[in-house]
Formats: structure tokens, C-alpha cells, sequence
């Protein structure tokens, strides 16, 4: 049998009138909103899409909206032609592919934000971010009308931050975050991990390890938080290359701190290794 062809479609307008004719005829649309640079978390994603939609689209676009201003947007990587082979080979029918002046066309104006559950994390070390994020979220969804929205918990502030959204605007469709893609060392998968230099990529497994490190303590029945945290700083503070932003213990569904591990609890954390900001976490149920 012949795979289906997969479409690439820049025009918003086009992509809308080919969502709307699929829902008329009653297919369930899946939606993979990316940056690109695709890897092996973003097809975990396509295909779950896959299995559980009729059609799925994935959108490729490097939202300038939620880079600060000294952050990597200019120098995202970025390559179309090897991302279309490879979301073919998963299976994807549509890739979204925007231009910036379409998606903010000059005199755009409007915002999506979330509050209080942004300005923490990742959302204190990037103001502006995460409104970039539910900004361009927002208006994906909007474009293309997915009934079921596939996230990563790689990002997960982002997951929890996206959920928020489409629970507080009454946004029509389902998200699902699914588990973290590594590779076989244990560092999560990330269009940035390219930026890393050779002893930088082994530098970078500290963060899994940390983790790990996180995981074995309440294994062994440690709840204090603060005495978790200690551990995986020591550890963390034997490499070198390795300087970090913020290792913290939440709740994973509203993030709130939590002093002892109970519940769900989510373990994040951000590492600079050299000039590459990495981030990972590890959802403990207790
Ligand atoms: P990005 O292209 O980095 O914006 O990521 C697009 C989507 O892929 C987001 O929902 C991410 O959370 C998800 N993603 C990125 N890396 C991974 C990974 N290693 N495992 C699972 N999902 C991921």
C-alpha cells in the first residue's frame, strides 16, 4: 500500500478551510503544534496522533513571541526539508508552516496570558515566555480546530500552563501530555541540545542524574524537599560546565511548592551546561 501523501501548507486560511471540511465529514483532528528541528519526542507526539485521530497536523513554527530578547530565536535551528521527511515517515498528513507575518501581522495587538502559575519555574528566569507560548497556542488552536491537542512533558510548566488556558478560556478540545522522550543516556530529548559540544553532551546527563539521584532518596522514603534538593545540588555542582537556575519540588497539577513529597509531586529543574540552557523534571507519585 501507498503511504498517504503528506501536505506542507503555509497559507493560514488554507489550512482552516481544510480543518473545517475534515470536521464536517466528522474526522478527529490531532494537532502537534512545534518549533521544528524535529526529534524523536516531537514523532512520539505525531504518533500518538496517529493512532488516535483520523488526521493529524503538525505546525512548525519558531514563535518569535516567546524568545527574550537576548535569547536564541535568531539561532534556533531550523531545517525544513529533513523535519518534512521525517513527520512524513510518522505519519503525519499537514505541517503548518506560518510565516511570522502571518501569524503577527503588523498592528497585531492581542495577547493570551496566564497568570501566577507562569511567573514561577522557567516563567521567572524568561518573562514574557510562556505569554508568547499560550499566545501562539491559542491562536494554532483557533487555526486549526484539533480536537485533541498532544503536548510534552518535557516542557511540563508548559503542559500545566496549556491545560490552564484551555480550562479558563473554554477552548474546545482535549490536551494530552505525554512522557519524556531521552536519549539512551538519559538526557531528554531538544531541538537545543545541538547547541552542546562534545564533553558538553556528557556534562548534560548530570540533570537525569540528579533526578535519578531525586527519585532513589524518596525510594528510600525521604519526603523533606529542601534535603532532596541539597542532594541533587552537590551532585549537580561536581560538573563544571554545569550552573543552575532553579531545582525546585511542586505540585505537579498547579505548581505550588511543596516542602514534602506527597501526591504527585514534580521535580524541575534548569541547568546551564556552558551557554546552553537545559531543562528536565521527574513526576513522583507518592
Ligand atoms: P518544541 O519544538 O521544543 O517547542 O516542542 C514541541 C513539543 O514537543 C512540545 O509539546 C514539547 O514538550 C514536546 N517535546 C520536546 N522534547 C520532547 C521530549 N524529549 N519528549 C517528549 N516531548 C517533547
Amino acid at each position: 500500500m501507498h503511504a498517504k501523501k503528506m501536505r506542507l501548507i503555509r497559507s493560514i486560511k488554507e489550512i482552516r478551510k481544510l480543518t473545517a471540511t475534515l470536521k464536517q465529514r466528522g474526522k478527529r483532528i490531532g494537532f502537534v503544534p512545534t518549533m521544528g528541528y524535529l526529534h524523536a519526542g516531537h514523532l512520539s507526539l505525531a504518533r500518538r496522533s496517529k493512532q488516535e485521530c483520523d488526521v493529524t497536523v503538525m505546525s512548525i513554527f519558531v514563535n518569535p513571541l516567546q524568545f527574550g530578547p537576548k535569547e536564541d530565536f535568531k539561532k534556533y535551528p531550523r531545517d525544513l526539508k529533513k523535519d518534512l521527511k521525517t513527520a512524513k515517515e510518522a505519519g503525519v498528513d499537514y505541517i503548518l508552516f506560518p510565516t511570522d507575518k502571518q501569524m503577527y501581522p503588523q498592528g497585531y495587538l492581542t495577547e493570551v496570558c496566564v497568570d501566577k502559575i507562569t511567573k514561577t519555574l522557567c516563567g521567572a528566569a524568561r518573562p514574557g515566555h510562556f505569554k508568547g507560548v499560550t499566545t501562539v497556542v491559542a491562536k494554532l488552536f483557533n487555526i486549526v480546530g484539533p480536537d485533541i491537542g498532544y503536548f510534552g512533558q518535557k516542557d511540563a510548566q508548559q503542559a500545566v500552563v496549556i491545560k490552564r488556558m484551555v480550562r479558563d478560556l473554554n477552548m474546545p478540545l482535549k490536551i494530552k501530555v505525554l512522557p519524556i522522550v531521552r536519549e539512551s543516556g538519559g538526557l531528554a530529548m531538544s531541538s537545543r541540545n545541538r547547541y552542546l559540544e562534545r564533553q558538553e553532551r556528557q556534562d548534560a546527563l548530570i540533570l537525569y542524574r540528579a533526578l535519578q539521584k531525586a527519585r532513589d532518596m524518596v525510594k528510600r522514603g525521604e519526603r523533606n524537599s529542601r534535603r532532596i534538593i541539597v542532594e541533587m545540588r552537590k551532585l549537580i555542582k561536581k560538573v563544571d560546565s554545569a550552573k543552575i537556575d532553579y531545582i525546585r519540588i511542586v505540585d505537579a497539577k498547579d505548581l505550588s511548592e511543596k516542602k514534602k513529597i506527597s501526591g504527585r509531586a514534580l521535580i524541575a529543574l534548569a541547568v546551564f551546561i556552558g551557554k546552553v540552557r537545559l531543562i528536565d523534571n521527574l513526576i513522583l507519585k507518592v
